[in-house]
């Protein structure tokens, strides 16, 4: 029995055995093999250097058409390696030796390779390092994308273990059958993690090295809201997580009931719980867990998952299909906001040397003008079946604000000359999840009828803390006392400019944070669906003057330690059974 510390991120305890997947970016750890596997594995390498030498082959076409010239020359190094049999036969040559997997052995080989490139003195020779490890990296997405297949076909229970998972992964797990979710990287606000929750699968990520101590097939526990994984338990630990997770679902089952109840302060004072969403039918789910409507549509989504750009038709068939969930609810739409962690970044051919400093989000958007006008297209079509909002994400200045509304002008024309109907009065918000956004909410406040924190960027930029890198995981505070007052000045910015004003970071699902945002001023929460009995339920128990002294307290203090553990046990006094 080993017993590894991680983060929480998704509340919930699991107990199933461990299915593996690798992810492309990282070194694959080592992983024996049967003799009895020898001859399928060898076959693995060989169908993935012909699928690779396919896809390439393809691409070096579609370019000969377009460009030609420097890429197709890239393509063509790439495929002459392919191509070369010997380069092959090292690596099969060490899966039979060393009974190792394809991956390990197409991994190992090319970075030797790659290793010995790079330290020849001629530049050209040198530069070619770089190639080899894109012929690693295309091998291994052949080869991890047919174990993608085997997790679309599930048949029973698995814990999934990974060194780290892109959010569109684990969107694409099926609830049924996997039951819990681990992973070597990540933060409590990676998009990974947040997926996760909203599937509602117990998952702990930060665990540094756990793939080095699982093998396909173990018994894992995750307990995902200590953030603790068992590997390989005694029967002594099972009966007791056995006996955990039934009063878990328990309490589960008794916050439900609350459903149907207000969200209101002892005193009277009502919240507006609204939920967040990846896919739209995920508003469902919002509903039966009390929420009042959409804070926050992630509509990147319908774009991840899928090889081509969604098209007008699909944009507003998802955008339909929620608001006829909703009804007359509030629908939250905000703009794609791809890059970064949400972009593929092997899609890109040139992936960013920072992609969280990069071209994400609406900076992304603002240059590539026809797929952002197809998704306000859509939008705006769907505007007039609800009430539908428009939010964009990611502002860092006034300039971008008034760049984007007049490219919504110029939709609203287009559609206005088409004779096509939508609401011209649509509600446009922005996102304030950027510390310059938020210094500058004043001025920006005057143009727009909405602002929504996003804590997970404006923790995340305010600190200079990656929110995915387990590294720095600990350093990943929204207690700080800088994000604090980023938020308590936004908050009385909008108050100032009588704007609409949420939160729908992570924040809003986190039951120690609630008194010190409504005692801070805030009236609207956006959270993942499963967390919002459990957010009611601590703010039915609470008071007004409660939050505010907690407030006041709290932005009096100076250091995150001492927020933390006194949020944290203010909390626990209300909801013991939170924690
Ligand atoms: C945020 O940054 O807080 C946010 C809600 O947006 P996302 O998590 O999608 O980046
Ligand atoms: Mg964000």
């Amino acid at each position: 029995m080993e017993i590894k510390k991680g983060i929480a991120v998704s509340p919930g305890i699991s107990i199933a055995k461990a299915l593996i997947i690798d992810s492309e970016d990282y070194r694959i750890p080592r992983r024996s093999i049967k003799v009895s596997q020898r001859a399928d594995e060898i076959q693995r390498v060989r169908n993935a250097f012909k699928d690779a030498i396919g896809e390439l082959t393809e691409l070096e076409a579609a370019q000969g058409k377009a460009e030609g010239g420097k890429i197709k020359d890239i393509f063509a190094v790439h495929l002459r390696f392919l191509h070369d049999r010997s380069l092959r036969k090292k690596i099969t040559d060490l899966v039979h030796s060393d009974l190792v997997t394809a991956e390990y052995a197409v991994s190992t080989i090319l970075r030797e390779i790659a290793a010995h490139f790079s330290k020849v003195k001629d530049a050209y020779i040198s530069e070619r390092a770089a190639d080899i490890y894109d012929i690693e990296r295309r091998l291994l997405i052949q080869l991890l994308d047919r174990k993608r297949e085997d997790i679309e076909h599930l048949t029973e229970e698995v814990t999934i273990i990974a060194r780290e998972l892109s959010p569109i992964q684990t969107a694409g797990f099926d609830r049924n059958f996997v039951k819990g979710i681990a992973s070597d990287a990540g933060g409590r606000t990676s998009h990974a993690a947040i997926v996760a929750r909203s599937l509602g699968i117990p998952a702990v990520v930060a665990l540094e090295n756990l793939t080095e101590s699982v093998r396909g097939g173990d018994t894992v526990i995750i307990d995902g809201n200590h953030g603790i994984v068992i590997v390989n338990p005694d029967d002594q630990t099972i009966r007791q997580y056995e006996e955990y997770e039934k009063e878990f679902a328990e309490l589960e089952h008794k916050l439900d009931a609350i459903r149907g109840k207000p969200a209101v302060t002892r005193d009277g004072v009502k919240i507006t719980l609204l939920g967040n969403i990846e896919f739209h039918d995920e508003a469902e789910t919002v509903l039966q867990k009390g929420g009042q409507g959409i804070g926050l549509y992630r509509t990147e989504y319908l774009y991840l998952n899928r090889q081509s750009e969604p098209t007008e038709e699909e944009h507003y068939q998802a955008y339909a299909e929620t608001v006829s969930v909703l009804q007359d609810r509030p629908v939250i739409i905000r703009t794609l906001d791809l890059g970064a962690d949400k972009y593929t970044q092997r899609k890109r051919f040139a992936p960013e040397p920072n992609p969280f400093l990069g071209l994400r989000s609406i900076r992304f958007c603002l240059q590539n003008l026809t797929m952002f006008k197809t998704q306000l297209r859509a939008i705006l079509r769907a505007s007039v079946l609800g009430d539908v909002r428009i939010m964009f994400p990611l502002i860092t200045n006034l300039h971008e604000v008034m760049q984007t509304k007049m490219i919504l002008r110029d939709v609203m024309e287009d559609l206005d000359e088409e004779s096509i109907a939508y609401n011209k009065d649509i509600p446009i918000g922005i996102m304030i999840e950027t510390p310059s956004s938020a210094l500058t909410a004043f001025s920006l406040a005057r143009d727009v009828d909405f602002f929504s924190i996003g804590t997970n960027d404006l923790t995340q930029y305010t600190l200079a803390v990656d929110r995915g890198n387990e590294l720095v995981a600990a350093l990943y505070s929204s207690s700080d006392p800088a994000v604090l007052r980023l938020i308590r000045m936004v908050i009385q910015d909008a108050h100032k400019a009588q704007i609409d004003i949420s939160v729908c970071g992570e924040m809003a699902s986190e039951p120690e944070y609630i008194m010190l945002l409504l005692g801070m001023g805030i009236r609207t929460l956006s959270l993942t669906a499963p967390m919002i009995p459990e957010i009611k339920q601590m703010i039915r128990s609470v008071t007004m003057e409660h939050c505010n002294n907690v407030a006041r307290k709290v932005l009096g203090m100076n250091s995150e330690r001492q927020i933390s553990n006194y949020l944290r046990a203010a909390a626990r006094k209300i909801l013991p059974e939170a924690f």
